[in-house]
């Protein structure tokens, strides 16, 4: 399978070097050249499948021959190693929990895939990458804990100080290894511009090649159709609708359920729930894209000021914007509301959302709201409560325990090497 760049200079390049190279030459993300949709008969019978094939029949064409079909599913297997269980909280609302993975947010599926793409095609030399990517807090500790110790693989991730949880901030900052943590003065949006900075500077890529670990990268974005599978896979019996909330920062997840959707998965519409970073919300109102600022919120890995996916979606629809209307809403909502939400589910229903997911469920109320014709409603538990806990307890009252995944983490020391300035990342990375 070839990739284009969505900036439209560059030349067309192959799986392996989307994938080692992360974004194009010409700075644009990479998009894949053709989509075939799958038979129907395979969604059909999707409760036939094993989750391991359905990953394997979404995923395979966009791989295409460059990873041998045995080792493909062998990547598949280890990388969907966990479960992905469907929780009914209200009549016809679900949350679809993906956190089960070892760092307890749903960019493990991503970042494992990832990882083992790039350790299956360095596996004949000895040219060492450099993994460079920025987090507002959960793609840190997915991508420390997915690259851990594979070969040939140099980990460097930024993030923003003072601005990611504890037990976030554990995970990236413990593990040793091939794994360093770069502790930025700033914001997301400062992280994500050192690295994009990064990877246009000659001075270090002639010297190092540099990837990205970020949804950029056509390997941690793609997997993450499977979960809309997955739930499709459960829900499928009752034969009604089915509308997708996504919690959204980067819109990698949402947009990955557009890929699904155009392989031919039934999805009968997408919501984009956002905290106050309202950069969708606005543009589906007005029509004009407006990068801003980001702004700091309790749903921390969503506070993004220009959200990178968004160009893949307007591709998918071909920058056709009232198709894309017709398939997508996208609400914001406040800190306060999201509270609301989280200890409303929990009075109601017992069940612990995170901030992120509670931003989800509250997109899909708001959806509902003028249906009249009630559709399934899912909204994805993006990540475990116990990671945003200085937010969950206070809110809910009560205390969580921690799953043995934290626990492992949480009383290491911190490694971090603190900086303030590009050029301080840009001696780091040559040194
Ligand atoms: C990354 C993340 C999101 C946002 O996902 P995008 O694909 O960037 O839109 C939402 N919730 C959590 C917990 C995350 O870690």
């Amino acid at each position: 399978m070839n990739y284009y760049s969505l900036h439209h200079k560059a030349s067309k390049v192959s799986f392996q070097d989307a994938v080692v190279k992360g974004i194009a030459p010409d700075k644009g993300l990479y998009f894949p050249e053709i989509i075939n949709p799958l038979p129907k008969k395979f969604f059909d019978n999707i409760e036939n499948f094993s989750k391991n094939e359905i990953a394997f029949k979404m995923i395979s064409q966009f791989v295409g021959n460059e990873i041998p079909e045995n080792v493909l599913k062998e990547i598949i297997a280890d990388t969907l190693c966990f479960d992905f269980p469907l929780v009914e909280i209200e009549k016809d609302i679900y949350s679809l929990e993906l956190f089960h993975g070892p760092t307890m947010a749903f960019k493990d599926v991503g970042a494992r895939f990832m990882a083992r793409c790039l350790s299956y095609f360095n596996k004949d030399n000895n040219n060492e990458i450099t993994v460079l990517v920025a987090t507002s807090g959960d793609t840190g500790g997915a991508v420390a804990s997915g690259f851990l110790g594979v070969k040939g693989v140099n980990v460097v991730i930024l993030y923003p100080s003072g601005k990611v949880s504890d037990v976030q901030e554990k995970q990236l900052t413990t593990l040793g290894k091939n794994i360093k943590a770069l502790e930025v003065k700033g914001t997301f949006d400062d992280c994500q511009r050192m690295v994009k900075n990064a990877f246009i500077d000659k001075d270090i890529t002639e010297k190092i090649q540099l990837t990205s670990a970020n949804s950029i990268n056509v390997a941690r974005w793609l997997p993450q159709m499977f979960y809309f599978a997955f739930a499709y896979q459960q829900l499928k019996q009752k034969n009604k609708a089915l509308v997708f909330s996504i919690p959204s920062g980067n819109f990698g997840n949402i947009c990955a359920g557009m890929m699904a959707q155009q392989l031919g998965l039934p999805i009968t519409h997408f919501i984009a729930a956002t905290n106050i970073n309202r950069i969708v919300p606005n543009y589906l109102k007005s029509g004009k894209y407006i990068p801003l600022k980001s702004k700091q919120t309790i749903s921390n890995a969503m506070d993004v000021g220009d959200p990178s996916n968004f160009i893949r979606i307007l591709e998918i629809y071909k920058n056709d914007f009232v198709a894309l209307k017709k398939h997508l809403h996208s609400y914001s909502f406040t800190d306060d509301k999201t509270k609301k939400a989280m200890l409303k589910i929990y009075k109601n229903s017992g069940y612990i959302a995170d901030p992120h997911g509670a931003v989800g469920y509250l997109g899909l109320k708001k959806y509902f709201e003028d249906q009249s014709d009630k559709p399934l409603g899912v909204f994805f538990e993006t990540a475990h409560p116990v990671k945003f806990l200085d937010v969950v307890e206070p809110v809910i009252n009560k205390k969580l325990d921690y799953p043995e995944q934290i626990k492992k983490v949480i009383n290491k020391t911190k490694e971090a090497i603190f900086i303030k300035t590009y050029d301080e990342l840009k001696i780091f990375l040559l040194k």
